[in-house]
C-alpha cells in the first residue's frame, strides 16, 4: 500500500512546525480550504493560480501546498469570476488547499529566507544562542553576509545565475558588500529595518517607487531580485520535509512568474 497521511495528520503537523498563531498575517495560514480525507500525493507551489490548480488535478493530486493562498485581508470576499473558478476546480477534485505565508517566509530552517542563504550562498549572522539574527516586523529580515567578498555588481550577477533571473540594482556596483540584509517577497516597505540594523546592501523580491529614492539617499545598494523568484524555495523545503515526515510526494510545480 502507498503511503498516505489524513488530512488532519498533516494539518496538524504543518501548524506545530510553522506555529501561525506567532504572526499577524494578511491571511489565514494552515487548511483553507478542507478536501478529501485522505492524502497521498501533494503539489507545491509558490502561489494557488488556477495554473497550479490544473498541474495538480494532471497529476492526480490530493492535496496542494502554497505560499501565497486565498482570502487576503480586504479583497472582495465574494465567490465570483477568477475565484469562483479557481474554487470549483478545486472543489470539483476534492482537492486540500493548505497555504503558510508569513510563517513560511521565517521559519528558521524551511523558510523562504533560510532558503534564499542556502541557495544564494550567504551566511547569516547569529545571535548568541546560535539563531540567526534578524530583524524588523515578525524578525522577517535576516542578516548576515556573503560566503565571500562581492561587490554589489558582483552579488547581482549571482543573483542572476542562481535564481535566473535578472535582478534590479539600485547603487553602485562597484561597492563592496560588507553588511547584508535580505527578506523574500514584496519586502521594500523594510529597507529601513534594515539599515537600522546596519546593512548597507540589501536583497528582497520587490521595489515600489519610493524605494528607490529612500536607498539612493541613504546611500544603500538595493537589490530587486523578484517575488517569485525568491520564494520558490520554502515550500519545496517544506515540500521535502513532509515528504521525509510522511513519506508522500511531493511534486514542486513552477508556474513562471516575471514579477
Ligand atoms: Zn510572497
Amino acid at each position: 500500500m502507498s503511503a498516505h497521511v489524513s488530512r488532519q495528520v498533516l494539518a496538524d503537523w504543518l501548524n506545530d512546525v510553522l506555529q501561525p498563531e506567532r504572526f499577524r498575517d494578511y491571511c489565514p495560514n494552515g487548511l483553507q480550504v478542507q478536501g478529501r480525507d485522505e492524502i497521498r500525493r501533494i503539489v507545491t507551489g509558490v502561489t494557488a493560480s488556477q495554473a497550479l490548480i490544473e498541474a495538480a488535478v494532471a497529476q492526480d493530486a490530493d492535496a496542494i501546498l502554497v505560499h501565497h493562498g486565498w482570502f487576503w485581508k480586504n479583497e472582495d470576499p465574494c465567490i465570483r469570476g477568477t475565484k469562483h473558478r479557481r474554487l470549483t476546480a478545486l472543489m470539483a477534485r476534492e482537492l486540500n488547499l493548505f497555504a503558510y505565508h508569513l510563517p513560511l517566509d521565517a521559519h528558521l530552517e524551511w523558510g523562504n529566507n533560510a532558503q534564499l542563504a542556502r541557495v544564494m550562498d550567504w551566511v547569516p549572522d547569529r545571535r548568541a544562542d546560535g539563531a540567526p539574527r534578524r530583524c524588523g516586523p515578525d524578525d522577517l529580515v535576516w542578516l548576515g553576509a556573503p560566503a565571500r567578498d562581492l561587490t554589489v555588481g558582483a552579488l547581482a550577477a549571482d543573483v542572476a545565475r542562481r535564481l535566473g533571473r535578472e535582478p534590479l540594482v539600485i547603487g553602485d556596483p562597484a561597492r563592496p558588500v560588507r553588511r547584508l540584509a535580505w527578506c523574500t517577497g514584496a519586502a521594500q516597505g523594510m529597507l529601513d529595518a534594515a539599515l537600522a540594523a546596519g546593512a548597507d546592501c540589501y536583497v528582497s523580491g520587490e521595489i515600489s517607487e519610493p524605494t528607490v529614492h529612500l536607498a539612493r539617499e541613504t546611500g544603500a545598494a538595493y537589490l530587486s531580485a523578484g517575488h517569485h523568484a525568491t520564494e520558490r524555495y520554502g515550500v519545496q523545503a517544506l515540500g521535502a520535509a513532509v515528504e521525509a515526515r510522511f513519506g508522500v510526494p511531493c511534486t514542486f510545480v513552477d508556474i513562471d512568474n516575471p514579477v
